[in-house]
């Protein structure tokens, strides 16, 4: 058999409502004929989700502190002047977000012990309730250190964020999860167990996020899959998941190996996360790393939603559209049915 054939033979029962084997998505990621993986991931998108329709959404990032300890291989964020936002300096960005029509804030930082917890509370409902915004925010590697800092359980935690008005934590910081990535990375980020563990506390108290993978470094092609199947077990254990994103590296500093991705080789992560993760209903393509071009290919390779236009981006250099109408043009250039939803993936327009 071919190559092509090869290929078909794993992709039918695919299209059968079968799940993907992890050795069968290594043979896909590897040797698979990648058009025709696009065409079934988007076969099987049309089935999970309305074919006519893409959706995106519009949120405001707001980096409360570039200051961490943690030292990622990767992150250039914290070598940049420390700073951490007055609750004034986040009421004005909250501000200046719903003059431009907006109700939602990204809230996110570095792992800085210097923070007190009532900052984080105070924070979450002046946004919430003065500011009418909707918070998603904080990531595993912060929730878990602000938890051990004020000795109390990661459950007490979300409860206190939760009341104070968060509504939804992403999975970031996940990158790659197996234990040679974790070493490269950075060791004092949280193993894939903790990370797991932590998002299942974070679903079974109601807030749920999106997951994703970084990928484009020194990883093996099976430590995709074993990330993959991380997060597909986690979903299968707490079902929080609202969706799945694709990122590659950024060269953020010169420590940290990243390689030249070519498109098509991220159309077939796109299109092989489509075709694993049976129990996640949305795949968002990242045009804030790959681009609107690619963005428009991904969305005929199993992708449905094209995340957030960006207003303000301190971290990485964005290829996202600026503004409602720029993601709406991406969206019916692609010959879709531009949706407006919000984080939880409601409709909201
Ligand atoms: S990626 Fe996040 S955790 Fe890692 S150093 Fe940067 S801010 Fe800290």
């Amino acid at each position: 058999m071919n190559r092509s054939e090869l290929t078909q033979r794993i992709l039918d029962p695919l299209l059968d409502g079968a799940m993907l084997t992890k050795e069968d998505a290594l043979f896909l990621l590897q040797e698979g004929d990648g058009d025709l993986m696009r065409a079934a991931a988007h076969e099987i998108r049309n089935r999970k989700v309305n074919p006519k329709e893409v959706s995106y959404t519009g949120f405001r990032v707001v980096n409360y502190t570039n200051i961490c300890k943690i030292n990622c291989s990767y992150c250039s964020f914290k070598q940049n002047d420390g700073y951490t936002l007055t609750l004034d300096q986040i009421r004005e960005k909250a501000q200046e977000t719903k003059d431009l029509g907006m109700n939602q804030i990204f809230f996110q930082g570095g792992v800085n012990g210097s923070i007190p917890l009532t900052y984080y509370l105070e924070a979450i409902s002046m946004l919430t309730e003065e500011m009418g915004m909707r918070v998603r925010g904080l990531s595993p590697v912060e929730i878990f250190h602000l938890a051990k800092k004020n000795k109390i359980t990661i459950p007490q935690l979300l409860e206190e964020l939760r009341d104070a008005g968060l509504t939804s934590v992403p999975g970031a910081g996940a990158e790659i999860l197996t234990p040679h990535m974790r070493e490269v990375l950075s060791p004092r980020k949280l193993s894939a167990e903790q990370w797991s563990e932590v998002m299942g506390m974070c679903h079974e108290k109601g807030l749920f996020g999106s997951a994703n993978i970084v990928f484009g470094s020194v990883e093996e092609p099976c430590e995709i899959i074993e990330h993959f199947d991380v997060i597909r077990n986690q979903q299968d254990r707490t079902g929080g998941f609202l969706a799945f994103t694709s990122w590659t590296f950024q060269q953020q500093t010169e420590k940290f190996t990243v390689k030249n991705v070519q498109n098509s080789e991220y159309l077939k992560i796109v299109a092989l996360s489509r075709l694993f993760f049976d129990n996640i209903s949305n795949i968002e393509v990242s045009l804030m790393v790959r681009g609107k071009e690619v963005g428009k290919q991904a969305l005929v390779s199993g992708a449905n939603d094209i995340s957030s236009y960006v207003v303000e981006e301190n971290v990485l250099e964005s290829f996202a559209p600026r503004s409602a109408a720029e993601s709406e043009e991406v969206i019916t250039s692609a010959g879709f049915i531009p949706v407006y939803r919000d984080f939880d993936y409601n409709r909201a327009r």
